[in-house]
């Protein structure tokens, strides 16, 4: 398969960062740990700290079920209990710098209804399409469910997305189901990114940005 992996990446004013689902019950120690969760933490607060430098608009979903969830073993679910709502596995990993800005999108907040995508059942296209966002850069937990259906979502709605490859890890009930999603991902448009490839210069202002996009200065 051909890898659309642009050699650098310059932030534009239309570009949003969603940080899916790093919660305390997704990290080691949690209930529904993801292996090697912990590591994504350090590399989105790079990410995070590119965003808020530059003033662009940063998104954090959550799992913020309620206690008797559908999605639970003891209610018929495939997972054991996590992320229950005003809980400590809930909160977002105590690490992660998220600004003060940060827009937090809960989700699968009702009791009958489970959603891996941060779309489902919210208002984050709403408030992405009033902040005129046209590109999206995902990370976060885990691959081969939340970011996956948020990344699905995402371009179903018309977002150009960067998937943060170097920012998401996988739950992997079966050994590769991290790789497939990915390859899902990929099949369907997202550009799979690292960190180094953003460039650090502040683009002046009326410069051509690559996708001819209008830079506009936030009312
Ligand atoms: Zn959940």
């Amino acid at each position: 398969m051909e890898l659309r992996k642009p050699h650098t990446l310059e932030l534009e004013a239309h570009d949003a960062l969603v940080v899916v689902d790093v919660q305390n019950d997704f990290l080691p120690g949690g209930s529904l740990a993801v292996p090697h969760g912990e590591e994504v933490v350090p590399v989105l607060n790079r990410y995070l700290s590119a965003f808020h430098s530059r003033r662009l608009a940063v998104y954090a979903t959550r799992d913020w079920h309620p206690p008797e969830h559908c999605s639970f073993k003891a209610q018929g679910g495939i997972w054991p209990p996590h992320c229950v709502a005003e809980t400590p596995g809930a909160q977002f990993a105590s690490d992660l710098s998220l600004p003060p800005e940060t827009t937090v999108i809960s989700k699968a907040t009702e009791l009958d209804k489970d959603a891996y995508s941060g779309f489902e059942g919210t208002d984050l296209d709403a408030r992405l399409r009033d902040r005129e966002i046209k590109r999206l850069f995902i990370g976060g937990l885990a691959t081969d469910y939340c970011v996956l259906n948020t990344v699905k979502d995402a371009i179903r709605h018309g977002y150009e997305v960067l998937l943060l490859e170097d920012a998401i890890r996988a739950v992997n009930v079966n050994p590769d189901d991290g790789l497939k999603a990915e390859e899902t991902m990929q099949g369907l448009g997202a550009r799979p990114i690292h960190f180094e490839i953003l460039t650090t210069r502040v683009s002046p202002a009326g410069s051509a940005s690559p996708e001819g996009v209008e830079e506009t200065e936030e009312a």
